[in-house]
């Protein structure tokens, strides 16, 4: 049975809380949830949204039309939509290759604010993710850094799916040290995006400073 949408989201919020010892950045991952599930988390205050599907998500942001949400893409993009994630969304989590960078430029609109961008990495050397070899994220980050319509903001991970926390917890770890030797040379990144609804304490308590939780909120994509 899942918990009514108001209390998972404060009960959520709560453990978060618990957590953190400064503020972290929640994104609620809506990913096949229904705009009804988002709009009434959006009216309990919630304003970050992820999105894994870039054209499931053009329908739910024309749908619910809210200029205050803030959209996320966190799954993997295709050139082909480049345009339509500088047009409608506010955060791009899984950039992973350099020739995305000028198409995302070039069509983010001169009116919305820089598009933020996260640099995804394969933390975990698996031959499936999407993401990037940690060596391979400085010179991409100096091509992010070269638009002015983009705004490098930091890293995201997906860590490999071991059964054993402490596994986990040694990825988020291996991210944040990444993280720390990339802001050495790019100072104003402030977002370590890491933790979904199984592990976000962990990753917390390893620096994450932005979470991507679904089920623990809108409970099972399946049951829908
Ligand atoms: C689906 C998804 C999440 C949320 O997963 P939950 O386990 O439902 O919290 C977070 N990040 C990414 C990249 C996802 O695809």
């Amino acid at each position: 049975m899942s918990m009514p949408l108001e209390l998972a989201f404060s009960t959520l919020r709560a453990r978060i809380a618990a957590a953190a010892s400064t503020p972290v950045q929640l994104v609620a991952v809506s990913k096949r949830q229904s705009t009804a599930a988002i709009v009434a988390v959006a009216a309990l205050g919630q304003r970050d949204f992820g999105e894994n599907y870039v054209q499931e998500a053009l329908g739910k942001i024309r749908e619910i039309s809210d200029p205050t949400l803030q959209w996320h893409l966190i799954g993997p993009l295709q050139s082909n939509k480049c345009q339509w994630v500088a047009e409608h969304f506010d955060w791009l989590q899984s950039l992973d290759r350099a020739s995305l960078v000028a198409p995302l430029a070039r069509f983010r609109p001169d009116g919305k604010a820089p598009l933020n961008v996260l640099i995804q990495v394969n933390i975990d050397d698996e031959d499936s993710k999407s993401g990037i070899a940690p060596e391979a994220i400085e010179p991409l980050a100096a091509a992010i850094e070269l638009q002015p319509r983009l705004k490098f903001r930091g890293l995201m991970a997906i860590p490999r799916p071991a059964p054993d926390l402490s596994a986990r917890r040694a990825s988020f770890r291996r991210l944040r040290e990444c993280f720390d030797a990339v802001r050495a040379r790019h100072a104003q990144i402030d977002t370590l995006s890491m933790g979904m609804s199984e592990d976000f304490e962990l990753a917390i308590a390893e620096g994450a400073t932005l979470v991507r939780v679904g089920s623990a909120l809108f409970g099972s994509r399946e049951t829908r």
